[in-house]
């Protein structure tokens, strides 16, 4: 039964999906506390680190592992609990499960076993993000993790180069300095970076800057270096004489046509310039050595 109220009844042989608070303890829904309380059992990431959240609010025991290495399994004791008629939450150690993060095996898992599934939604760090971004675009593209290796890392980025959305990247401590060298590498120096750290956490710090300036900024300070990060990149600028849109069909045009054959279709569909499509075409295709 799903109610709309206050309070709320909790389902049994249900899997409900909790989002968790990034690091403010406080960032968790009233509703997310009435249904961790209530449910039999929370699968978490890590035990100990959602313990410290159970612990805060005072819930006790209940947690189970569930963690990329073994979510076949787990999901498979989640399904003989719900099987039992339990209700079983899942969470992993920050924000929204699925998210970049375990939980869509077992989501898939279970409701191919039939049970129902019930998002309970909360805190996300690339929400959050763009929420204090300023990001004007009408629409953004969540990319999540870059690849680790530099070139699969540079080739990711660009074949994001020419998409007139917002880039919206995860990024560790450890890749941190890679990542943001790379971008500036391989994407427009005017770009602008929001580089937003540390989110709800007592070092929490959000700037804006252009993209060539990036690199210099975090290696002025260690301590700029440390904690989890979102990025967002500003979308390609429109080339002169040129929409957005009509950059986008061009990009999707020129990945499965030859330039010419791509330039011509694309003036055709976006009624742009041909001229203007035939120089913003040569300019991706300068940009990807060629790959377009
Ligand atoms: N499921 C999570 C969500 O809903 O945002 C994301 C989990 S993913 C494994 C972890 C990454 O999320 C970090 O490496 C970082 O990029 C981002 N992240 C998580 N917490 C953050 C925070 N407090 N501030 C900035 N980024 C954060």
């Amino acid at each position: 039964m799903k109610d709309h109220g206050e309070a709320q009844a909790i389902e049994t042989a249900a899997l409900y999906v909790v989002a968790t608070p990034l690091g403010n303890l406080g960032d968790i829904t009233l509703r997310a506390l009435d249904v961790l309380k209530g449910v039999d059992a929370v699968a978490c990431e890590d035990t100990r680190h959602t313990r410290r959240l159970l612990d805060h609010y005072g819930i006790q025991g209940k947690a189970l592992a569930l963690h990329e290495h073994n979510e076949a399994e787990a999901a498979q004791k989640l399904i003989r609990l719900l099987r039992e008629g339990k209700a079983v939450a899942l969470v992993s150690d920050a924000g929204t499960p699925g998210v970049s993060d375990p939980g869509a095996r077992a989501v898939a898992a279970v409701r191919e076993a039939g049970f129902d599934i019930v998002p309970v939604p909360g805190p996300n760090a690339a929400i959050a993000a763009l929420s204090v971004s300023g990001a004007s675009e009408p629409h953004f593209l969540f990319y999540g993790f870059l690849p680790s290796k530099a070139a699969a890392r540079r080739k990711a980025i660009e074949e994001l180069k020419p998409l007139p959305h917002a880039l919206v990247f995860y990024e560790a401590p450890h890749r941190i300095v890679e990542t943001i060298a790379d971008l500036a590498v391989c994407l427009e120096p005017q770009r602008r970076i929001v580089i937003a750290r540390e989110l709800t956490k007592v070092y929490e710090s959000i700037v804006s800057l252009p993209l060539a300036d990036a690199p210099a900024w975090l290696a002025a300070d260690e301590n700029r270096q440390r904690g989890e990060f979102v990025l967002i990149v500003s979308a390609a600028p429109a080339a002169e004489g040129v929409s957005a849109e009509g950059g986008r069909v061009l990009s999707l045009l020129l990945a499965e046509l030859p330039l010419k054959q791509a330039v011509k279709l694309a003036a055709e569909i976006s009624g742009e310039s041909r001229n203007a499509l035939y120089d913003l075409a040569l300019a991706q295709k300068d940009s990807t050595g060629g790959r377009v």
